[in-house]
């Protein structure tokens, strides 16, 4: 090997080409990323971090997670990935020091009640990850049907909830572990959403966890929750929340405010304005205190920092799996006057999601 002198630019021209393939790197390795923290939940690894009082030596995790004592270096390796990529913290680990591994803001909401770690989980379920590799394909077809859901597993994502009991588990438990986590925020932070309500009917609200959060915040607030009979069959007993089984097509509940969380981003727009229509033939008029609450993202709503346009413009293509749509401000006022809405406020609250009022 030979040296020379570099001139300055072309020192430069060679960093930038050297940065330009590292984007690369770093977004093809976004999916390693991703089954890292998979790997993660699997283990239960913030358990076992949890377990030692959130921090934890590697030994101490080993002892905790299910693993072949041949993989502990393969475990060693796999939290330097969980650390630089922020889900676990590290002290230590200089000096010959054992590094011990810390939960951090993120890791501490995979552990005890109202967890985050059963909607992770089943985003990053092989029944819903192995279809994006088939998007590519997916954009040679025209739209509507097959969906990328439809394409990958020959049936839409509702169709193999009602026939299929554990996927059905996997995405109602998923749904349980984002409601309860929201929702606590949403009373306790933003509990004015619910004054002077008499009634309230959640529309596709799953097993029910949104409406018996707001019941027992809100004792005064008769709670139901409509969804699909195969749903509500395995609601659970003994709560304060009526059940109902229906087709939000065909009608929904008479309430004085209907709720409406991560159903409308399921649902292009014609759909929309249809769900729209039957909210807005179940509730009073606006001036009787009416209304629509609807929990989703709009796309450009909240902190405009990196992470939550990135998360806003990733969510909007997550759900494409099943036609859905994030909205920007524009796209939902669209929706809402066609289903003959007189307005809307939006309070961006929830960090990358928006809690919406919209009234008759
Ligand atoms: N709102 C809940 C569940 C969101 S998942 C939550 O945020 O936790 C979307 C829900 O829509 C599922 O529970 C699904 O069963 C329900 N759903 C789908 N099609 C429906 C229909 N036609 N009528 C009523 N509910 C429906």
């Amino acid at each position: 090997m030979g040296s020379m002198e570099l001139t300055e630019s072309q020192c430069n021209g060679q960093a930038s080409l050297l940065d330009a393939q590292l984007e690369l790197y770093w977004n093809t390795f976004a999916v390693i990323k991703s089954m890292a923290f998979k790997s993660a939940l699997d283990l239960r690894i913030a358990d076992a971090v949890h377990h030692y009082g959130g921090a934890a030596t590697l030994a101490e995790v080993a002892s905790k997670v299910t693993l072949h004592p041949s993989k502990i270096p393969c475990l060693r390796r796999l939290m330097r990935v969980l650390t630089v990529s922020g889900v676990f913290a590290v002290a230590g680990g200089g000096g010959g020091d054992e590094p011990v591994y810390e939960l951090t803001p993120a890791s501490r909401l995979l552990v005890g009640s109202a967890n985050l770690a059963t909607i992770m989980s089943m985003i990053l379920h092989p029944m819903l990850v192995v279809p994006f590799l088939g998007v590519g394909e997916w954009f040679r077809r025209e739209l509507p049907d097959p969906c990328i859901f439809k394409q990958a597993h020959g049936q839409s994502l509702w169709e193999l909830t009602d026939r299929d009991p554990a996927f059905d588990a996997l995405i109602n438990d998923g749904m349980v572990s984002d409601s309860r986590f929201i929702m606590d925020f949403v009373v306790r932070e933003h509990g004015e959403v619910f004054r002077g309500i008499g009634s309230l009917v959640d529309v596709a609200g799953g097993l029910g966890a949104v409406a018996q959060v707001i019941a027992k915040a809100f004792p005064e607030v008769k709670c139901s929750v409509m969804d699909l009979g195969h749903v509500v069959a395995k609601a659970p007993g003994g709560t304060d929340v009526e059940y109902i089984a229906g087709d939000m097509f065909e009608s929904v509940p008479p309430a004085d405010a209907v709720l409406l969380k991560w159903v409308l981003h399921d649902w292009g727009d014609d759909e929309c304005v249809k769900i729209l229509k039957n909210c807005k033939k179940a509730i009073p008029r606006r001036d009787d205190g009416g209304k629509v609450i609807i929990i989703d993202i709009v796309v450009g709503a909240g902190p405009s920092d990196q992470k939550h346009r990135e998360v806003q413009a990733l969510f909007d293509m997550y759900i494409m799996l099943v036609n859905g749509i994030e909205r920007d401000e524009q796209e939902w006022k669209k929706v809402f006057i066609e289903a003959g809405f007189s307005g809307y406020k939006i309070m961006p609250v929830l960090g990358f999601r928006s809690i919406i009022e919209v009234y008759p």
